[in-house]
């Protein structure tokens, strides 16, 4: 009997969609922190410190000196669906990181969140928000930028919490956001300290803001991050075809790693794992290296936002290329050459 059992369909509250969105952006603290810091570097930073406690499961703070939030637009933010950064007129027009504005109210349902923000000469203004429950706006210190607390993520859903590894392997994971995203971003200056039990707490990892043109500050971020040993076995990569831009470095076969750790790909600022672009990066050094051996390289690719979709996934790791021959065909030509050229210097130098 159908009329006993018909489904009633309702309206879910704001904390329940909330919830459900929080399950796409946050999967474990690392992915907060990647939120976080892609907004600290839409809004113009040029130092930002990350800091977290317990693998960023009891703790995490992320203070910019960025254009900082108005007093009046601090409830707006934590707000789903507002953001600064689209006017939804194009949806296929995105320069910035974030485009969605999910973020901070998803963290705002998983975990206990404190927006304190400074715009100018403005008085400082915070807000808290817990369990999709904001607080009021209220009068702060600060002398500019944001400073964003997430404190006990995932605290009133058990099911997650249990979903979190150790705190090191979290910690790891940070770990590899932040200098992901620093890679992108050589000329931000970048603090990461573990503050577990309070206090100063140790840099685990610091990169000033690099100086010079965009391949000196490229070049002296990849050696920090990568390696020296990477940065002087590296061959420079600039190259378009077609409205795409590659830039970046590419190593030396013989700088070649048994597995494919240290290949980094970014798409107009953001990284990626892109199954196209790893396969094109494999198919360059095809003739130059044993099937066990892994290329090394940073490459970036900027293009005119049309050309790409960014938005295939939540988490925003995979893109989509209008014309993905193209990438493809890019990427193998201008390091084939560039590989080429480095064997000729090479037989040429040993030569003379
Ligand atoms: P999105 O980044 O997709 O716009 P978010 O939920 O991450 O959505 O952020 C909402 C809005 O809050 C942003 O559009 C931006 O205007 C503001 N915002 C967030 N973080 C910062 C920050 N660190 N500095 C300045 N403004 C910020
Ligand atoms: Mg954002």
């Amino acid at each position: 009997n159908i009329s006993q059992e018909l489904p009633v369909i309702r309206q879910l509250d704001d904390a329940a969609i909330n919830r459900i969105a929080a399950g796409e952006v946050v999967e474990r603290p690392a992915s907060a922190v990647k939120e976080l810091v892609e907004n600290a570097i839409d809004a113009g930073s040029t130092r930002i410190e990350i800091a977290y406690s317990d693998g960023g499961k009891t703790l995490i703070r992320i203070t910019d000196d960025g254009c900082g939030i108005s007093e009046d637009q601090l409830p707006l933010a934590l707000s789903r669906h507002a953001t600064s950064k689209i006017d939804g007129s194009d949806l296929l027009d995105i320069h910035t990181f974030g485009f969605r504005g999910e973020a901070l109210p998803s963290l705002g349902a998983v975990g206990r969140l404190t927006i304190t923000s400074r715009v100018g000469r403005a008085p400082a203004a915070c807000i808290s928000v817990e369990g999709s429950v904001m607080g009021p706006v209220k009068p702060a210190a600060l002398s500019g930028g944001t400073i964003v607390e997430l404190r006990d993520l995932f605290y009133a859903t058990p099911a997650r919490l249990k979903f979190m590894r150790t705190d090191r392997a979290e910690a790891q994971a940070i770990t590899d956001v932040v200098k992901r995203l620093a890679m992108a971003e050589p000329f931000i200056g970048f603090t990461l300290r573990d503050v577990t039990g309070g206090g100063e707490g140790r840099a685990t990892f610091r990169a000033e803001a690099e100086t010079g043109d965009l391949f000196d500050a490229l070049h002296g971020r990849l050696a920090k991050i990568i390696g020296k040993e990477f940065a002087e076995n590296a061959l420079r990569i600039d190259a378009e075809r077609d409205g795409l831009r590659l830039i970046g470095y590419a190593a030396l076969p013989t700088y070649s790693r048994g597995s494919s750790v240290a290949q980094y790909l970014f798409v107009n600022g953001r990284p990626v794992k892109d199954k196209l672009l790893v396969g094109a990066l494999r198919g360059a050094y095809f003739d130059y290296l044993s099937r066990d051996r892994h290329p090394a390289a940073a490459l970036f690719i900027d293009c005119d936002p049309h050309l790409v979709d960014v938005n295939v996934h939540p988490a925003k790791s995979e893109v989509r290329f209008r014309d993905p021959g193209v990438a493809r065909g890019l990427i193998v030509s201008s390091l084939r050459h560039a590989l080429a050229e480095a064997g000729h210097r090479a037989s040429t130098t040993v030569a003379g």
